[in-house]
């Protein structure tokens, strides 16, 4: 029994060594989606921002994609707690615990929680060839579609299902939905007329936007958004989608068990890469907002997502899609 004890003790006083000289060696940054996603765009712009404020250590990201970002997730629920891996992942944190039966982790258990990063409004886009410009037109379109349309997403718990499943509530219209890995091989399939239809992050479909790579015809945020790209399209609130309104959130989060230490620097350093002008140009010019509010605080940043589980949780129930 002493041995044990001595032998924690002396793996607490290696880790409170470690919290000293933190960060010493590079840093990974996993994201549950595979790379060329939204999720993925915002953590290498992140791990260059956070760079700098980190002493110069190198963050790099690994994409650990599958199962709408549990497989991920679990992944650094798992890791060791010293800092060296972290977990950069969405709204997906507050309504996989919904939507998955089986979730490996406990989301508000298993993770210190670091802040909150940037919110990002969705937008409706379509295939190039889609017979309709507008979103009454859409509409129409999809009348006379009935039980044929295609509608991708980036798998159960994905930001871009949530949006799906939201708007097919909504119209009263069920549609196929077709689920990939993440929102990159799927937005490559509807630039390439695969599927009809998907509902994805403004920071992966206005660059598709402006290159006429995909049709889009509405926002999910409560007031148009001044991005060139996206500023003449409407809200579906606007187009009689009465209280449609999805923002989707990125937060930064660590291993239970990180030492306070380790914890403080990586927050110190996150505040400082969401004021890196770089960053804040890069994220904003694809429709995103950084974060500057106090849900930069871990605490506030904890509360906001058992307030978003709270939210989302009756609305996944009330439209009955699980995985397990
Ligand atoms: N964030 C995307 C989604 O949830 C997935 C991705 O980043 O690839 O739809």
């Amino acid at each position: 029994m002493q041995k044990i004890i001595a032998a924690a003790a002396l793996a607490a006083a290696a880790l409170v060594g470690q919290a000293a000289e933190f960060p010493a060696k590079p840093i990974s940054i996993i994201v549950p989606f595979p790379a060329g996603g939204p999720t993925d765009r915002v953590a290498r712009d992140l791990a260059e921002a956070l760079r700098k404020p980190l002493g110069g250590v190198i963050v790099v990201v690994d994409n650990v994609a599958g199962a709408g970002s549990s497989i991920g997730s679990a992944k650094a629920a798992r890791a060791t707690p010293d800092g060296y891996t972290l977990l950069l992942n969405h709204i997906g944190m507050a309504t996989m615990p919904t939507l998955v039966r089986n979730l490996p982790f406990n989301v508000l258990k298993d993770f210190e929680y670091l802040g909150l990063v940037d919110e990002v409004p969705m937008t409706l886009v379509s295939k190039p060839g889609l017979p309709a410009t507008t979103y009454p037109q859409l509409v129409a379109w999809m009348g006379q579609n009935t039980g044929r349309i295609n509608l991708g997403n980036a798998g159960v718990g994905s930001a871009s299902q949530l949006c799906g499943l939201l708007l097919q509530t909504a119209l009263k219209m069920d549609m196929t939905t077709v689920p990939y890995k993440g929102a990159a091989p799927a937005m490559t399939d509807l630039i390439g007329g695969q599927i009809d239809l998907m509902c994805d992050q403004s920071t992966n479909t206005t660059r598709q936007i402006e290159a006429q790579k995909v049709k889009a015809f509405a926002v999910t945020s409560a007031k148009r958004l001044d991005t060139p790209a996206l500023k003449a399209l409407p809200t579906l609130q606007e187009m009689g989608l009465k209280g449609f309104e999805v923002s989707i959130w990125h937060g930064l989060y660590a291993p239970k068990g990180t030492p306070s230490a380790v914890l403080a620097k990586l927050n110190a350093a996150l505040r400082l890469a969401l004021k890196d002008p770089v960053f804040i140009q890069k994220q904003e010019g694809l429709g995103a907002i950084v974060v500057t509010d106090k849900r930069l605080e871990p605490a506030e940043h904890k509360k906001f997502v058992a307030a978003e589980i709270a939210k989302w949780s009756p609305i996944i129930k009330a439209a009955e899609v699980y995985a397990d």
